[in-house]
């Protein structure tokens, strides 16, 4: 018997099935893992909870992107000690990019004994054998090997919701951009086969799936090392192709692969959403290059001229780091002005925090704490003015809206575009698309009314 059988054969002895809890922590690739995570442990004969108290098994898909969050995971595990106590039987696991790193192990044999199980982001097929051995021997198990290569085919996911969902199409990133720990923790960039990405998007088409998220560290350098050779570009089509009334978005492609085939394709795809993130991180060249980008300021504009002239009406949205080591004035100012060219719909800023294991942690730098945090408010403050003024050109426009929670009285959801869209309407709505008629805008969201 392989090890999952072993395990059903434990689990069917007890008068009801173990029931486990899985909670990611930080990006859409990470919550994708954790659904496949879920679907591993199902397949072992397990039923879900949403509510860690009643668990069997409790997992903590971490993610060790920024050092604060880090922080806030090991408050969480230092939660569940109090619930091992309660029920000495209950299976705790820790995995993901926290456990990829060294110092983890250390830190949890010393302050965290009552956690079973450490895996890192490449061993997710070897959790049934820890398991089945933390079952009959007890102790604590790790697998923090870190194997490039595995692209995790054939683990079918548990998705939290059914009208969307996210499909990595690859995993790791070669970039080794200077303040990030992505490659450390996830290995190497590998591609998934297209073929097999277009059966999982037919099945979820078929079942009803609204909205596809193709998910990579670095999605529009997809296809390296793939048997059938195509390219981010192709794949896009080829998806497109696919029937359903579904759309299509990605998360996140890297400007300096981003080429006029990459935007022709988003332009001429009509399931795919007229939205793209492109992380700028900075305007000024001497930081880019310090971050190890790899484009300066110039080409960045050069690939927003085209993707609006082939997109008239695309939305943007960023990524950037305010405060990176060093950053002076003039640097910061040079931020400023892409935002003023660009007009972004939304962007995602961070004050830049030191990220041990990483070649940014090993730079000095002289720039204070309270000027950092001053430009971030200047950032902020222009944020706001542009979008004010940008979202105005939604007025009376239709947008097309998948509604996905609820939010102060209204039902939200996400346009075409990717603006954060509030009608009035029943808690029903949430899992639906429909047509909406903007009526009011804000600088974050607009309001509107269902037509049709
Ligand atoms: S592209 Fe850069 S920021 Fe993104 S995951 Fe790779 S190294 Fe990190």
């Amino acid at each position: 018997m392989n090890y999952e059988e072993k395990i059903r054969k434990i689990f069917e002895k007890r008068e009801q099935p173990p029931l486990c809890y899985v909670h990611s922590y930080g990006c859409q690739q990470n919550v994708s893992d954790g659904e496949k995570i879920t679907g591993i442990l199902c397949g072992l004969g397990c039923g879900v909870t949403v509510s860690r108290d009643k668990a069997d098994i409790i997992v903590l898909n971490t993610c060790a992107v920024r050092e604060n969050a880090e922080v806030k995971v090991y408050g969480h595990i230092g939660e569940l000690k109090h619930l091992k106590k309660e029920n000495p039987g209950l299976i705790i696991i820790i995995c993901g990019c926290m456990a990829e790193e060294e110092k983890t192990t250390a830190k949890l044999r010393q302050s965290y004994p009552f956690v079973d199980i450490l895996f890192g982001t490449s061993a997710m097929r070897e959790l049934p054998r820890l398991l089945y051995e933390v079952l009959t021997e007890g102790g604590f198990v790790s697998d923090t090997a870190c194997r490039n290569g595995e692209c995790f085919e054939g683990i079918s996911p548990v998705r939290t919701d059914c009208y969307k969902a996210g499909v990595s199409i690859m995993y790791g990133c070669n970039n080794f951009c200077s303040y990030c720990i992505v490659p450390y923790v996830r290995g190497r960039e590998r591609s998934r086969e297209p073929e097999n990405i277009i059966e999982e998007i037919k099945g979820l088409a078929e079942g009803g799936c609204k909205e596809i998220m193709l998910l990579g560290q670095n999605v529009n350098s997809y296809g390296k090392g793939t048997a059938a050779g195509i390219d981010f570009p192709e794949l896009l089509q080829r998806i497109n192709r696919i029937d359903g009334d579904f759309r299509i978005r990605f998360m996140s492609p890297h400007p300096k692969d981003a080429g006029r085939d990459f935007f022709n394709a988003v332009a001429e795809c009509e399931k795919v959403c007229k939205s793209v993130h492109l992380p700028l991180q900075s305007g000024s060249d001497r930081i880019l290059k310090e971050m190890n980008r790899g484009y300066t300021a110039e080409r960045y504009m050069e690939l927003v001229d085209y993707a609006r002239s082939v997109m008239p009406g695309l939305s943007l949205t960023t990524d950037i780091i305010v405060g990176f080591p060093n950053e002076g004035e003039e640097d910061f100012r040079d931020t400023m002005e892409i935002m003023k060219r660009v007009r972004y719909d939304n962007i995602f800023s961070f004050i830049y925090s030191k990220r041990s294991g990483t070649r940014a942690a090993g730079m000095e730098d002289k720039t204070p704490e309270a000027e950092k945090s001053e430009r971030m408010q200047r950032l902020l403050t222009l944020q706001r003015q542009l979008a004010e003024e940008g979202y105005k050109r939604f007025e009376g426009k239709i947008f097309r809206v998948l509604f996905d929670s609820e939010y102060n009285g209204f039902i939200s959801g996400k346009s075409n575009e990717f603006i954060i869209t509030l009608v009035k309407g029943e808690r029903s709505l949430i899992g639906t698309m429909h047509d909406v008629r903007v009526t009011k805008t804000h600088n974050w969201a607009v309001e509107g009314e269902i037509v049709g």
